[in-house]
């Protein structure tokens, strides 16, 4: 039975795809922090959370990772643990760094030093290209030019892991992810919050949604369809990166046009204000990835449009919260 480690096996990612390996017979080991109030309820939500060995430990403490890679020893090892929201990486760019950036690091280190042969996926992002593209895509060859301190500490980390692939001769993938959301997706990304929002607004539990930048686009694929591809990227023969995306991009107004019509409301106007807190310092206007290399390598395609995604998440909330 092959055994593997997920880090940030709370948040969305790590619950979908703990989900997945299960069903591929893996044993499944979730790195945890020691917190107050740490939350299963994405794991439960997907049915998994009591099938998972829960192993204790922190990306700030590279001794915690040495003793769980030491005592596990994962065949795959799939790095998703991170301060995830860019929003926040402006107000704490250390922790931020400190985490994403050194953790990843500490992590390769215990990697290599104690189980060199388990393979490693970084979950590398999109943010990583700033505003840069080549006719209005990004591909795996276009030039970073990382806009916030959360796409600076994940550069540093998509480099690193590429220097432990090429330096000791891991088998170490980056998967270059767009956006990917699903009704467990965190509060704090636009999309869950107007999924929320939006059913609140419905029920009468809420008025109106305090938002930022509207006219910022976004390739919004399905977390469910993602994490597949964070399966199959492993199961290569040769380590590689990979862009995981839909190929379309949308604006969050073509969001909220679906969203409110999901609950019968056609003109939203008078539902969202604008709230200058919610605007970034600096911000990606479009982001619109290129996945013909992992479609063509990895047979994978989105199975989720851009509509079933919106719809999705609009229902779930509105189931959650009947509740
Ligand atoms: P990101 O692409 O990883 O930053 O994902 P987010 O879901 O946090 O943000 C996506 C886009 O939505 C960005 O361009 C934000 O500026 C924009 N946006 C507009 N209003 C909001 C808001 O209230 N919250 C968040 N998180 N993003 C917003």
């Amino acid at each position: 039975m092959k055994k593997a480690l997920i880090t940030g096996i709370t948040g969305q990612d790590g619950a979908y795809l703990a989900k997945l390996l299960l069903s591929k017979g893996y044993e499944v080991y979730g790195l945890v922090r020691r917190i107050v109030n740490r939350s299963f309820s994405n794991l439960t939500y997907l049915g998994v959370e009591k099938n998972i060995e829960y192993v204790d430990g922190d990306l700030t403490d590279e001794a915690s990772l040495t003793h769980v890679v030491r005592t596990i020893k994962p065949d795959e090892v799939y790095h998703l643990a991170a301060q995830s929201f860019v929003g926040t990486s402006w107000d704490q760019p250390i922790v931020t760094s400190e985490i994403n950036a050194m953790g990843t690091l500490k992590l390769l280190n215990a990697v290599k030093n104690h189980c060199p042969a388990a393979k490693f996926y970084h979950a590398a992002t999109s943010e990583m290209f700033g505003n840069s593209n080549i006719d209005g895509l990004q591909t795996e060859d276009t030039p970073f030019h990382p806009r916030s301190p959360y796409a600076i500490s994940k550069l540093f980390a998509y480099w690193m892991t590429v220097n432990f692939k090429e330096s000791f001769s891991m088998f170490c993938v980056n998967g270059i992810l767009f956006n990917h959301e699903s009704p467990i997706r965190g509060l704090e990304f636009v999309s869950r919050k107007i999924s929320d929002g939006v059913a609140r607004i419905k029920l009468g539990l809420a008025k109106e949604i305090k938002l930022g930048n509207l006219d910022s686009k976004r390739d919004w694929g399905f977390a469910g369809d993602y994490v597949e591809a964070m399966w199959l990227m492993m199961q290569e023969p040769e380590a590689d990166n990979y862009i995981i995306s839909t190929g379309q991009t949308h604006s969050i107004r073509d969001f909220l046009d679906i969203a409110f019509e999901r609950v019968g409301i056609n003109n939203w106007s008078s539902y969202v204000q604008i709230d200058p807190r919610f605007k970034r310092p600096a911000e990606l206007f479009t982001l619109q990835g290129k996945s013909d290399k992992a479609q063509a390598k990895l047979n994978w395609k989105p199975q989720v449009n851009f509509t079933q995604l919106v719809q999705m998440m609009v229902d779930a909330d509105l189931e959650r919260l009947k509740k």
